[in-house]
């Protein structure tokens, strides 16, 4: 154990989830690789989702971080900012929201919260449709939205929750079924909740692609069957697309674009890696629904003019750089790749994804059960081999997740795949 680690255990709380059993200590990056306190380097296939969306220490964010820091911080309202009306222009004209407002907020988690109290607000309700084994944060309220039930203590949330079927189908009797057959079994489920007597609930709130829940895509289109129901009863839809913002998914800038046939959600959030690592989180609502608090609400940090600025040069970057094709055709390659290694592989059910967004969802062979020793043995294994990879899925955990920054190159796609088939083999 390090020292590190011991001084950690002494005054952090025991759930502050870390990973490995020698937990380890990040010192420094540089594009898609990182180096530990051990002297090693390591490739980064997780660090993309988790902050650093398009590469670590970007020279162009780096330096307008550096730059506005030694101009000015301070408070994000009260005075006019200029960097946070700027990247507040261009999220609202990128959002696909007619008449947007964004407020800005420092994690998704209060961005979720912020967008639940618009709802709340808006409809004059307390009750949401959630999706099952869904992620949403670590609040009071959004753990008490959170499916994912080994990522909600608590079961006193002030708001009434009702979990909706969609997010997951690769297990249970939604297994078998078709693309068309799978929605239309959802869109059925959330009219027969609605039919029992529901009225005034105030939105549903969905990942499109849910990340910590394993990278489960729903079929594209569902979420707009879902809006053809909740339309019928003014309920809004939130996407919460704090995982699936800003190209990730290489076929779109967000992921509520593979269900749009009936257009823009009500709300987006986002978060994550938007500032490529500094604090920026957020959310975009129609005007009349961002408007639908009748007293002041701020926040101090939220658009802060040093994250805004880090925004900013991150979004300039990725959108020069065209990430999101860069996504959809490293992602599609390294997809391909992860598929042929695990064809062979009985400890592999399947592996899935969009863009740089995916998951290998492992189970015991025999059983066909999930299996959490695998992943975790593999996580281990990989970390060895000189690659960071991560792990989620429902309570079982037996889901490894890849997100590397959106700048990742072919070569390093090849050198990562290769990790983990030496990872995987030896599961
Ligand atoms: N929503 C989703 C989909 C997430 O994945 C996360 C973080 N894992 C959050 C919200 C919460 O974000 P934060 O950790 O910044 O509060």
């Amino acid at each position: 154990m390090t020292d590190l680690y011991d001084r950690h255990r002494a005054v952090l709380p025991d759930w502050l989830a870390l990973y490995y059993e020698r937990p380890m200590e990040l010192t420094h990056g540089e594009g898609r690789h990182v180096w530990g306190a051990d002297g090693r380097k390591y490739l980064d296939f997780f660090g993309g989702i988790l902050t650093t969306m398009t590469a670590h220490a970007l020279p162009e964010v780096t330096k307008a971080v550096s730059e506005q820091a030694g101009r000015i911080i301070h408070s994000s309202t009260l005075y006019l900012n200029r960097p946070m009306v700027e990247l507040a222009e261009r999220v609202a004209a990128l959002s696909g929201i007619p008449d947007a407002r964004v407020f800005f907020t420092t994690s998704g988690t209060e961005a979720n919260d912020a967008a639940l109290l618009l709802a709340t607000a808006h409809r004059r309700s307390n009750q949401i449709l959630a999706m099952r084994n869904s992620y949403h944060g670590r609040s009071f309220t959004t753990v008490g939205i959170t499916g994912n039930q080994s990522w909600s203590p608590t079961s006193l949330s002030p708001l009434q929750t009702l979990y909706v079927h969609g997010g997951v189908r690769s297990r249970g009797p939604y297994a078998a079924l078709s693309d068309a057959e799978f929605t239309a079994a959802c869109v059925a489920d959330l009219r027969d909740m609605l039919g029992q007597g529901r009225g005034g609930v105030a939105a549903l709130i969905a990942e499109p692609v849910q990340g910590v829940g394993g990278f489960t895509s729903p079929p594209d289109g569902l979420y707009a069957a879902f809006k053809e129901v909740l339309d019928e009863h003014g309920i809004l839809w939130i996407s919460d697309e704090v995982q699936t913002g800003w190209g990730r998914t290489g076929d779109h800038f967000w992921g509520w674009q593979a269900h749009a046939q009936n257009g823009p959600p009500d709300i987006l959030t986002f978060a994550k890696g938007i500032g490529n690592g500094m604090s920026v989180g957020g959310v975009v609502a129609r005007a009349d629904v961002m408007h639908s608090l009748d007293a002041n609400s701020i926040s101090t940090f939220g658009g802060s003019p040093v994250t805004m600025a880090a925004g900013l040069a991150n979004l300039a970057y990725l959108l020069e750089h065209d990430l999101q094709g860069n996504a959809r055709r490293v992602g599609g390659l390294l997809i391909e790749r992860l598929r042929a290694i695990c064809a062979q592989l009985p400890v592999v059910r399947e592996v899935r994804g969009r863009g740089l967004m995916i998951g290998i969802e492992l189970v015991e062979p025999d059983s066909g059960r999930p299996n959490p020793q695998a992943a975790a043995a593999v996580l281990e294994a990989a970390r060895e081999g000189g690659l960071l990879i991560g792990k989620g899925g429902g309570h079982d955990t037996s889901v490894l997740r890849v997100a590397p920054p959106l700048s990742l190159t072919v070569a390093e796609a090849e050198e990562g795949a290769a990790i983990l088939e030496r990872a995987l083999r030896g599961a």
